[in-house]
């Protein structure tokens, strides 16, 4: 796939890494991300949670039980696999893989347990970003605003919000998502500048050979 007809633009595909403590909008970002970008598909996770109203099987996830996720990782076909919340979510292969190849980037809404998989398999496509709240009180205002969960549960999210803060550390690039254009406006330019680096433009080596050539002519 390329924008250049002398290959400068070839390059292969990354692996973009949104996480963040539930409520922090990932979500949001991920969807803005979605409509204003070329070049780059949501990766969809199996898992074996029920599927909540307004969810769509095969669009927001792969919805399936415990018994095909246990044979899914038994055949090697999940890039990464971990269980949040008493359930087992996992990311399958194939896709990602055929994407990658073809040029083109998967993003990922995944926790910090599938990103530190997916970095020990291939550090070297992975781009990771870990989204922040600006407070505490945004936090808890934006769960409900959402408007998805009971109260019982937005407690248990700001609880788990502090352990999954933790790991901030661990990425390759942090947003506080104070502005919602300004955070989009940042996540926009780390996937713009990544894409530029010298180790995914497959198609320089020739280009700079011919160069060369043109050169010693
Ligand atoms: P996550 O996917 O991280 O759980 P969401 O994307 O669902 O979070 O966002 C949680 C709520 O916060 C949603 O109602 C969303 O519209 C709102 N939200 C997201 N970003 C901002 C922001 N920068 N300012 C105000 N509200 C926001
Ligand atoms: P939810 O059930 O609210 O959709 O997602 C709960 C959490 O699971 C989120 O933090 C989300 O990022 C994470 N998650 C979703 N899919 C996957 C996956 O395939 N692998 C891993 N490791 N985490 C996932």
């Amino acid at each position: 796939m390329s924008h250049h007809r002398d290959g400068t633009g070839d390059r292969r595909g990354l692996m973009f890494v949104l996480s963040s403590p539930s409520g922090a909008g990932k979500s949001t970002l991920s969807r803005m991300l979605m409509e204003h970008t070329s070049g780059i598909r949501m990766s969809v996770s199996v898992t074996t949670r029920p599927m909540r109203p307004g969810e769509v099987d095969g669009q927001h996830y792969h919805f399936i039980d415990k018994a095909k996720f246990d044979v899914m990782v038994r055949d090697g076909e999940l890039l990464e696999h971990a269980p949040v919340f008493d359930n087992h979510y996992g990311t399958p292969r194939a896709p990602v893989e055929a994407a990658l190849t073809s040029g083109q980037d998967v993003l990922f809404d995944i926790d910090w347990q599938g990103t530190q998989q997916l970095r020990e398999k291939a550090r070297a496509d992975v781009v990771s970003v870990f989204i922040l709240p600006p407070s505490a009180a945004d936090l808890e205002k934006r769960l409900h605003t959402r408007a998805q969960d009971s109260d019982e549960v937005i407690r248990g999210r700001m609880s788990r919000a502090s352990h999954e803060l933790s790991h901030w550390a661990e990425y390759d690039y942090v947003v506080v998502n104070h502005e919602l254009d300004v955070a989009f406006a940042e996540i926009r330019t780390i996937l713009r500048a990544e894409r530029l680096k010298r180790e995914r433009r497959t198609g320089l080596s020739t280009f700079v050979r011919a160069l060369q050539k043109q050169l010693e002519a």
